[in-house]
């Protein structure tokens, strides 16, 4: 479905595995108009780990860590984790839920820069 091609041996910042389009750096890749990010898969253990995922106009899909776009946002980190508590709407748990978490937890952060992501300006 899509490969990693994020690395520093690699001078781009994303390679659609696909059609080969290549995006030289964050700012190209998010002010896009052919990239919609349609899903977040979570890694419980460690966010940063967590994948966002892409449609590319080519009808790929790219999957990009989260930790790659973690310096996006800049409010506070809360340490208490509510995941399957009464605060929990349980997003996190639902690839395809994209929006934002208002409970204080420690995975909303996450889903602050999705809603980045989303409202990044496309060119
Ligand atoms: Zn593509």
């Amino acid at each position: 479905m899509e490969d990693y091609t994020l690395s520093d041996k690699n001078p781009g910042f994303k390679t659609c595995a696909v059609c080969r389009h290549t995006w030289n750096g964050r700012k190209e890749f998010l002010a896009d108009p052919d990239i919609e990010i349609i899903g977040y898969q979570v890694h419980f253990k460690d966010l940063r780990k967590g994948l966002f995922l892409f449609n590319h106009r080519c009808n790929t899909s790219l999957s990009i860590p989260a930790e790659k776009f973690t310096d996006l946002y800049r409010g506070e980190m809360v340490e208490e984790r509510k995941t399957g508590t009464e605060e929990c709407p349980g997003y996190c748990l639902r690839q395809d839920e994209l929006q934002p978490c208002l409970a204080r937890c420690e995975c909303a952060y996450v889903r602050e820069i999705i809603q980045i992501i989303r409202n990044w300006p496309k060119c």
